[in-house]
């Protein structure tokens, strides 16, 4: 099968040979079988077929792995660190030179459109980047005549054996988040990758042994809940970084910390975006469909909740007319832009919603159910929008996490910061407007850590950190920026007495 790439050229898509193959753990340098003979499908989203299968790995996998991290560590950590560094150079070359292949496997295991799947290898890519700059970035501090004769200063080490938890929609970027800082900082670790998208993990895996990682650095263990526990539960994984839907990340976080590890768990999200009555409609609305209906809504950043501020009628029929526009279907296809979410029964449950949607009193302005039902293989829904949401609905509260949008309707920004401040998310939030006092209001007001000033998707980049406030995080430092740096090593002061 062949189709179209971003750059009009055609691409090869990536055959899996044997469709009952089960994918290895990658283990103290070595492709292994799980010890365990349980195995999951992986699918297709697109077509419902089965691509490979992950195994569903056990606590004893997860005791090798950690053992050999462990062993790892100990020269690792002794590697001066500019030498780490040039591991990092080639791997950022390797990624590069693959990043078409890399985006292909993303669009066949997640189902998201080759465009987007670019961009997000894009975003990996500059993860590490930031990371091959440890030796800056490692940096200490130092003060001289703190007494007399007497200085201070402050070194960087690594924690040890780090386990990184990832979820499905971003099966290149969040792994990307986690382990090229970690292990740049001197960390061993071991990655759990989405059992619904553990393909093309095992891809980069493949390509950071090739940079020349030594055996027992990086290491991956497929599975579900009992590979998660073996590694929050582990006395010799020193940190957890999880990135998942937010009763997982609060169970992670929990358990992890009472089990004295340092945890950073990033979770579901609710990002408002407020239309002012100022607002360039056209721009606005192209930002929103993008945002709301791009990656099928299963973005954590996605704009998930429009508040229109004022009459908005001009606003609301804009955008209704360009979402009936949008072109639904595999993403491997050049034109489009919704494609199938990951699984029939992630499917349901957006259907779910829509039926408390209208069950709860919201306008229903347009059904996705429609498309649903015109198209027989892969799990696709069509663009759902409801008006005339209220804050207490299911619809306004819940993270959905596929493309149903609700439009709340609000007389002033104070009412519309309001309902954001009422959300127990805070990742993102945007406004659309020209007007320098709203744009200020908003930036002071707004009760989430990520906002967008006439952006569709303020998502952050590598050197700065993902700071999703409230539900939409629990732990104190986050993924990438000063905080990545921070998280992944501790402090060890010297005080120096030179009159000696
Ligand atoms: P998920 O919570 O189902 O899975 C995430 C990871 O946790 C997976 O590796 C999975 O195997 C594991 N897991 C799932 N249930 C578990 C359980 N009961 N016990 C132990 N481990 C378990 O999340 P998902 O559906 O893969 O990803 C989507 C979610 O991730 C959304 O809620 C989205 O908002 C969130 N997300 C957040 C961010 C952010 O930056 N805040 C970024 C990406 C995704």
């Amino acid at each position: 099968m062949h189709s179209k790439n971003v750059k009009g050229g055609f691409v090869s898509v990536p055959v899996i040979k044997k469709e009952t193959s089960v994918l290895k753990n990658y283990i103290n340098g070595e492709w292994v079988d799980s010890l365990s003979l349980n195995s999951l499908d992986v699918i297709n989203p697109a077509t419902g077929e089965t691509i490979v299968r992950v195994p569903v790995s056990t606590k004893e996998d997860v005791n090798v792995a950690v053992e050999a991290a462990k062993e790892a560590f100990i020269s690792w950590k002794s590697m001066p660190v500019p030498k780490r560094a040039r591991i990092l150079y080639k791997y950022h070359y390797l990624l590069t030179e693959n990043h078409e292949t890399l985006a292909e496997l993303v669009v066949l295991e997640n189902g998201k459109a080759f465009k987007e799947a670019y961009g997000e290898v894009q975003r990996g890519i500059e993860c590490v980047e930031f990371a091959s700059a440890a030796p800056t970035l490692m940096m200490g501090e130092t003060l001289s005549n703190i007494a007399e004769d007497i200085d201070s200063e402050m070194f960087r080490y690594p924690l040890g054996v780090v386990g990184g938890i990832t979820p499905f929609n971003f099966p290149m970027m969040v792994p990307l988040w986690m382990f090229p800082l970690a292990i740049a900082c001197g960390n061993t670790f071991v990655l759990k990758p989405s059992e619904r998208t553990p393909i093309l993990a095992n891809k980069l895996v493949e390509l950071f042994t090739q940079a020349g990682a030594p055996k027992g650095v990086l290491n991956i263990v497929h599975g579900a809940h009992d590979v998660v526990n073996g590694l929050i539960d582990h006395e010799d994984v020193k940190a957890i970084s999880f990135v998942g839907s937010q009763p997982v990340a609060k169970y992670v976080y929990e358990r992890a910390a009472a089990n004295g590890k340092r945890v950073q768990a990033l979770s579901g999200a609710k990002n408002h975006h407020i239309v002012m009555p100022d607002a360039d409609i056209e721009k606005a609305v192209s930002h929103i469909v993008s945002s709301a209906f791009g990656s099928a809504g299963q973005r954590c950043m996605a704009c998930s909740a429009v508040v229109v501020v004022g009459n908005g009628d001009q606003f609301v029929q804009a955008l209704k007319e360009k979402s009936d526009e949008l072109i639904i279907g595999n993403g491997l296809d050049e034109e489009v832009l919704l494609t199938p979410v990951i699984r029939e029964t992630h499917r349901s449950k957006i259907v779910e919603f829509i039926e408390k949607g209208i069950a709860e009193g919201a306008t229903l302005l347009r059904d996705g159910r429609t498309e649903m039902k015109q198209l027989s293989k892969g799990n696709f829904l069509g663009p759902t929008i409801f008006d005339q949401v209220k804050t207490d609905m299911t619809i306004a509260k819940t993270e959905i996490f596929g493309p149903v949008l609700s439009l709340l309707r609000a007389k002033d920004l104070d009412e519309a910061l309001d309902y954001i401040r009422q959300s127990r998310y805070g990742n993102g939030a945007t406004i659309y407007t020209k007007d320098a006092g709203a744009v200020r209001k908003f930036r002071e007001e707004a009760d989430a850590g990520m906002l967008g000033i006439n952006v569709g998707v303020p998502a952050t980049m590598a050197f700065f950190p993902f700071s999703g406030w409230k539900d939409s995080f629990y732990g104190d430092l986050h993924v990438n920026g000063k905080d990545g740096v921070n998280f992944y090593t501790k402090k060890k002061m010297i005080t120096s007495r030179f009159d000696f």
